[in-house]
């Protein structure tokens, strides 16, 4: 069999009014009146060439109209579809049948449009009778000849003769045609065939509504919900468009059969812009397209508002703003796909799968197209599409979030790893700065150091640091037992020397004198330090007196013995030597040690000089 063309089912409202264009361009005129029958069709589809239609003049009544039918101007429709004016004008419909059968011929008229709220069905019979049978959303349903998707009124052919049915519609809406004739039983398969292809399209939508509905769970990406709540609008509009709504779901719903069409319309049209505003980023575009953006959400709110506040909105106005905000929406996707946005590209797609699909199945109706299974029901397969590309946009999103993401946390990553790597050369260059000052300062303070205990003329140690050796050396001498020797030596008669010679002869003296010292005593031991003036200490560790004297002779010996060249001139001196050794006890102190070596001294000098004396011993 052959399945029957949608034109209402699944055309959106901005499609209606480009079928319209395009019907009114192909020009459908003039074709024959009388349509005839021979009884095996299984449908015929009445061209709008085939009828005649007029609008109701005001205050008819049907019966006195139909009495003098021949007399109203019918005439010929150009049109698939009959616009009824904005007043409450019915619309008359004309059909003229040729039943060239012997039989008489039960059929079903079938209006695929859902909008009509009464569409009365009259026919004369052949005994002068007035036939006539009523359906449409105003109807009372359980009255109806049978329940169906669409508006079906049973209607005879009588045999052998051309039979005239005059249809009235009463719509709000516009009126699309064709009319359907159909021989019952073919109609009971069609509609099979109808809802198996049209549960497949709900079930295919709902997998996707759920499928979105999930990743908007996941992710919260609003993006995800207001695609869920486009898709469940476009359900529940090609339910209402389908009339699969009214039939199978809201059945006995008044307000839903007689609102919802506009009010999924309105619905579908606001979903979808709050969509596209927010998927295609249109804030951060162009500010005209966020501007339109922004405008259709609007307008469709309102429109969606009114509806559901139960008043209707005139058709031709919601017909234009679906025109324009799909050509726009359209225009829009297509410019930002132009300049290379992926998603766009991907949007496009989509709405060209829309759009080709729609125009295929108008220039079918057109004629121009052969009417078959692929041509009559090819938009619903645009619209699972075209849902199906979205969704794929949408994924792309996910991608292309993801990349920006990892993109940013790379920056971020190796922006850490450079500043870190700054942060480290800047930390060892302070550190080796540092090290540098660090060093610099220790060889200061080491040098600080040395000048504080050096003899400045001599080079010897001075008298503060003899102070400190002679106190440890003391201490240590307590602890292990060992004798300590101290040996005070003093330049004899040497006021006579500067007097002489000059201080600064006497400044050299000093310095070979001190000289002279240090090598004669024990380098690793002996401690030699400028006492004061031209006297010297020398500290001799594990000495006793005898020992020490020994030294200090060998010392006076050399000093005596050594040359001193001073301004050209060889000139020597003698020292004298005060020496005393100790083991230190508890009451042994430095000023002690001292002046035992300072009276030996003493003792040194009064003996004659340049000789070496021991505190107790007597003149050697
Ligand atoms: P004695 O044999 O009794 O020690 O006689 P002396 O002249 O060496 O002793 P005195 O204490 O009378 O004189 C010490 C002199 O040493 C006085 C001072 O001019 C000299 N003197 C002290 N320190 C320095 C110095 O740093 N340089 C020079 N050139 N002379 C100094
Ligand atoms: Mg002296
Ligand atoms: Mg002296």
């Amino acid at each position: 069999m052959q399945a029957a063309i949608r034109p209402g089912a699944s055309t959106p409202l901005m499609l209606r009014t480009m079928l319209l264009i395009l019907s009114m361009m192909a020009g459908l005129a003039c074709a024959q009146p009388v349509i005839p029958v021979v009884g095996n069709e299984d449908f015929i589809r009445i061209a709008p060439s085939q009828l005649e239609y007029l609008l109701e003049p005001a205050g008819t009544d049907p019966a006195e109209f139909l009495r003098h039918s021949n007399e109203h101007p019918w005439q010929a429709s150009q049109s698939l579809l009959l616009e009824p004016p904005v007043s409450e004008q019915a619309v008359w419909v004309r059909l003229r049948i040729s039943n060239q059968s012997a039989q008489l011929l039960p059929r079903l008229l079938e209006i695929q449009w859902v909008n009509l709220n009464r569409i009365s069905l009259f026919q004369t019979w052949p005994d002068g009778e007035l036939y006539r049978v009523d359906n449409g959303l105003d109807v009372d349903q359980t009255t109806l000849y049978r329940s169906a998707a669409n508006f079906l009124l049973p209607f005879n052919l009588h045999p052998q003769a051309v039979n005239e049915i005059f249809i009235r519609v009463e719509t709000k809406h516009l009126l699309m045609l064709p009319f359907y004739i159909w021989e019952e039983e073919s109609y009971g398969r069609y509609e099979l065939n109808y809802y198996y292809l049209y549960g497949l399209l709900f079930g295919a939508m709902l997998v996707m509504l759920l499928y979105n509905l999930f990743l908007w769970i996941f992710t919260r990406d609003g993006n995800y919900l207001l695609y869920c709540l486009y898709l469940a609008s476009t359900v529940l509009f090609l339910l209402s468009a389908t009339g699969i709504g009214k039939h199978n779901l809201w059945d006995g719903n008044t307000w839903l059969t007689l609102h919802s069409y506009p009010l999924f319309a309105a619905s579908a049209f606001f979903t979808a812009a709050l969509f596209f505003v927010s998927f295609l980023q249109l804030k951060k575009r162009a500010r005209w397209m966020y501007g339109f953006g922004i405008l259709a959400s609007v307008y469709w709110g309102i429109e969606l508002l009114i509806n559901l506040l139960s008043h209707s909105f005139p058709a031709t106005m919601t017909n234009t703003a679906a025109l324009i905000t799909s050509m726009v929406a359209l225009y829009i996707t297509v410019s930002l796909a132009v300049r290379g946005d992926r998603i766009a590209i991907t949007f496009s797609i989509a709405w060209a799968f829309l759009i080709s699909s729609t125009i295929i199945l108008l220039v079918m109706l057109l004629g121009l197209l052969p009417q078959n299974f692929i041509t009559q029901h090819i938009q619903s397969v645009g619209i699972l599409m075209e849902t199906v590309l979205i969704s794929i946009a949408l994924a792309q999103r996910i991608n292309r979030e993801r990349n920006l993401r990892s993109r940013a946390q790379q920056a971020l990553l190796s922006l850490r790893e450079q500043s870190n790597r700054e942060l480290e050369e800047r930390v060892q260059q302070r550190t080796e700065e540092l090290e540098k000052l660090t060093g610099r300062l220790r060889r200061t303070n080491d040098e600080l150091q040395r000048l504080s205990i050096t003899d400045v003329l001599t080079g010897l140690y001075n008298r503060r640091y003899f102070d400190e050796v002679l106190y440890k050396e003391i201490i240590r001498s307590y602890n292990n037992g060992q004798p300590l020797a101290l040996v005070l030596a003093d330049i004899d008669h040497f006021k006579q020397f500067n007097d002489q010679w000059g201080h600064l002869a006497g400044d050299e003296c000093l310095r070979i004198v001190a000289e002279e010292l240090q090598t004669n005593i024990r380098s690793e031991t002996d401690c030699v330090a400028r006492y004061g003036g031209e006297e010297f200490a020398i500290i001799m560790p594990g000495l006793n007196e005898e020992e020490a004297i020994r030294r200090a002779q060998s010392i006076c010996h050399s000093v005596a013995h050594k040359s001193l060249s001073v301004r050209g001139k060889t000139l020597s001196v003698t020292m004298s030597f005060g020496v005393t050794a100790i083991v230190s006890d508890k009451e042994t102190t430095s000023e002690l040690v001292t002046a035992q070596a300072d009276q030996a001294l003493y003792q040194a000098k009064d003996a004659g000089r340049n000789r070496v004396v021991g505190f107790t011993s007597t003149d050697n």
